[in-house]
């Protein structure tokens, strides 16, 4: 490791000032618990670090009547307290606590999560589930961009040098939309996710899924849709017989996909199982076989089938 400077950004100005004073020679740090590693083990070289850490309005999480809209700099520690209670958004909160230890999420931000592009970042599913929009800023501009878009290949995200992502939104949840998020780690603690999925419901008056989206962490080079399964599921009443069978065809991708390698029988078979507890999550049980979801039970018709 050979770092001459860090500087402590007062603000994004200033942030991307810095950044493109230093140029090649410079990076972000955000909690640093990705990057300090990855100097360390000379995977990163660079001598300069601008840290956002303390920029206020990178801290913040707002809730408009339309969006909720996090800054990038925004701990795993925070966002558990901003979405405590609202069970809407528990794919957020459980992704959020299952991250390393606590003093990992203390440090550890979601915008290092989203830009390491790690494939088993543990808040990207969910961010995709929910198919958030990211705000990217440097000395040209300010530019949205889909987190789908912005992540390329593993370890390489959508961002010119001297670029900082700032803020990271998505549509405000109402009544019958929840996102949910199941992860198989290794270790409760500590673990680096092994496989993990996401899942955004919405339920339509008549009970039939309106919208679904699917996303899967650790089986492709990052965070991905998995469409094939929302095909499986969007339009129909969400019975068991659904539920499996999109299941199913999620398992029949994920084989697809990593045929060849020594993972594919283990992660075939477990995505079927996340993926079960994922959607179970985001609903309740009627007591006979079938389901509705979570949000659904306010309202008065399904309210009186429980
Ligand atoms: C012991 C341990 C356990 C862990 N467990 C988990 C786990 O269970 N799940 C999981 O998902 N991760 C885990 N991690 C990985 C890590 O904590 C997360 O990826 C974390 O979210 C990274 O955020 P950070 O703020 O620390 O990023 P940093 O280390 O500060 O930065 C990471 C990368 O993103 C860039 N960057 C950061 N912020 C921005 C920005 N706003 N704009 C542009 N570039 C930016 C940096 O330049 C760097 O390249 C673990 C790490 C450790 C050390």
């Amino acid at each position: 490791m050979d770092i001459k400077n860090v500087f402590q950004a007062k603000d994004v100005p200033e942030a991307i000032n810095l950044l493109d004073q230093y140029g090649e020679a410079a990076k972000v740090i955000a909690g640093g618990t990705d990057i300090i590693i990855a100097l360390r083990e000379n995977h990163v070289k660079v001598s300069v670090l601008v840290d956002i850490s303390s920029i206020k309005e990178l801290k913040e999480i707002k809730t408009s009547d339309d969006w909720v809209e996090m800054g990038a700099a925004v701990t795993f520690t925070e966002v558990m307290d901003y979405f405590k209670g609202h069970k809407e958004y528990s794919g957020l909160i459980e992704a959020a606590s299952l991250v390393g230890s606590p003093q990992i999420r203390n440090a550890a931000t979601i915008g290092g999560n989203i830009c390491n592009a790690s494939p088993a970042a543990d808040f990207v599913p969910p961010l995709l589930a929910l198919d958030a929009v990211l705000t990217v800023e440097g000395k040209e501009g300010k530019r949205e961009v889909r987190l789908e878009d912005f992540l390329l290949d593993k370890g390489r995200v959508d961002l010119n040098k001297g670029e900082l992502l700032t803020t990271i939104k998505f549509i405000r949840l109402r009544k019958g939309q929840t996102v949910t998020f199941s992860k198989l780690g290794l270790r409760k603690a500590l673990a680096i996710s092994r496989l993990s999925t996401a899942v955004y419901l919405e339920i339509d008056d008549d009970e039939k899924c309106a919208e679904v989206r699917v996303a899967s962490g650790s089986i492709g080079k990052h965070g991905l849709r998995e469409r094939v399964a929302e095909e499986s599921l969007k339009g129909k009443n969400l019975d068991k017989a659904a539920i499996d069978e999109a299941s199913k065809v999620l398992s029949n991708e994920v084989e697809k996909r990593l045929a060849g390698r020594s993972s594919c029988e283990f992660k075939k078979d477990a995505v079927e199982g996340i993926f079960l507890k994922a959607v179970e999550k985001a609903m309740v049980h009627n007591g006979d076989g079938s389901y509705c979801a979570m949000g659904t039970q306010y309202y008065p018709r399904a309210a009186g089938k429980e």
